[in-house]
């Protein structure tokens, strides 16, 4: 079977580790933590990057380290990992849906302006943008750069700046992924550098790995020190073992920190790897009648996470009878996500259960990813291309 993902073990992985084992330094204390931020911090071009235990708690200590709780609504793509809404429920707030784009899969910045000018008030005086319908304060936006393309950051920041909105980026399957804010493309921006504050995941799968981990990243001090604070327990500064506030503890190991430095080192050798492995599939697959292969848009950096592909109908079988098929050639394959409204989990919130979004659900049903890891050979590549070819040719035509 060709597995959809297989990592990739950085090369001075074993050197460092083995140094965090034989000094001692296996806890959240220790040098290849702060030589991890420091790294990722300079890598990004950001002020300040904070460790933490996944990219689930980096997403929830950026909202908490941000004040966001209680009586407010964060702004998030319908169709995204769980991670996300988790996280604005962990805080006490509330997801607000938004559709996303056909083409790039992520939150799209239209349906973000329809959302405030239908369903919001904004308080110029106050500065705050109101819900009208659940009366919660509207206070971040948090896009999610999918399967590696990024969001149109110019157009989101755009909308944040007009109604006084902070944005956290969720920048967890989009490790290196640029946006380029002209034409010239002489300027890049890092996706996850350019909001308030940037989320990343070092899950095994991400194109960076710690096995498990996370990154917050901000260029502001005062959320880097308070998400400092947040993520070790909250210990009063004038006397340890003393608490005034509710905090968590979400710190990373030195011996994760040690793997991170070794595949910070190989960051742009993963990317191209990436890129080479879409520059593949894009050529087999360019013929495959009723396949949608993923875009690149001309102001994007795409590092391909995952390579997305749409069973549109003219393909002539829909998705999971696809993926069936390929499993039986051998060739494993996952579904997109379901989108937010749709999750059992989230049925209590009226509001959305009752909305539409219909991209997201499109998206859901059609959207399928390829075998993707940076393990993946240029003849595996082959392999999964030819048996779609074969399958494809096996269909009548429509
Ligand atoms: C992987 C992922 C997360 C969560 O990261 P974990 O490290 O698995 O907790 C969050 N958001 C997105 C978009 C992801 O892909």
């Amino acid at each position: 079977m060709i597995p959809v993902n297989e990592p990739l073990i950085a090369k001075n992985t074993l050197s460092y580790v083995s140094d965090c084992i034989q000094t001692g330094w296996i806890s959240s204390a220790g040098s290849y933590i702060q030589r991890f931020e420091k790294e990722f911090a300079a890598y990004l071009h950001v002020k300040h990057a904070v460790t933490t235990t996944s990219g689930t708690t980096a997403l929830h200590l950026a909202l908490a380290s941000l004040g966001i709780g209680p009586g407010q609504e964060v702004i998030i793509p319908a169709l995204t990992m769980i991670a996300v809404p988790y996280a604005v429920l962990y805080t006490g707030a509330r997801p607000a849906i938004i559709d996303v784009d056909r083409e790039t899969f992520n939150i799209d910045p239209g349906k973000i302006i329809e959302f405030v000018k239908k369903s919001c008030r904004f308080d110029h005086r106050r500065k705050i943008l109101v819900n009208k319908k659940t009366k919660n304060i509207v206070r971040a936006i948090l896009p999610v750069h999918l399967y590696g393309h990024p969001c149109p950051m110019d157009r989101i920041m755009a909308v944040a700046e007009e109604y006084s909105l902070l944005v956290v980026e969720d920048a967890a399957e989009a490790h290196g992924a640029l946006f380029y804010p002209d034409a010239d493309r002489k300027k890049a921006r890092f996706a996850g550098a350019m909001g308030d504050v940037g989320c990343f995941s070092f899950y095994a799968n991400k194109i960076v790995t710690t096995g498990e981990g996370g990154m917050v990243v901000t260029n502001d001090d005062a959320v880097a020190e308070r998400a400092r604070r947040l993520k070790d327990l909250a210990h009063a500064p004038q006397r340890r073992f003393l608490h005034t506030e509710l905090a968590f503890n979400y710190r990373m190991t030195n011996v994760q920190a040690a793997i991170g430095v070794a595949q910070l080192e190989e960051i742009e050798k993963s990317i191209a790897l990436k890129q080479k492995m879409a520059a593949a599939y894009h050529k087999w697959l360019a013929d495959v009648r009723g396949l949608t292969l993923p875009c690149e848009k001309p102001w994007a950096r795409n590092v391909y996470w995952m390579y997305a592909v749409l069973v549109e109908k003219e393909f002539g079988l829909d998705r999971d009878e696809l993926m069936r098929r390929l499993r039986e050639e051998g060739v494993d394959t996952r579904t997109f996500f379901v989108p937010v409204h749709q999750q059992p989990v989230f049925a209590n919130d009226k509001e959305s259960q009752e909305a539409s979004f219909p991209v997201a659900e499109e998206l859901s049903r059609f959207g399928l990813y390829l075998p993707s890891g940076l393990a993946l050979t240029e003849a595996q590549i082959q392999a999964v291309c030819q048996a779609i070819k074969k399958i494809s040719a096996s269909l009548p035509g429509i």
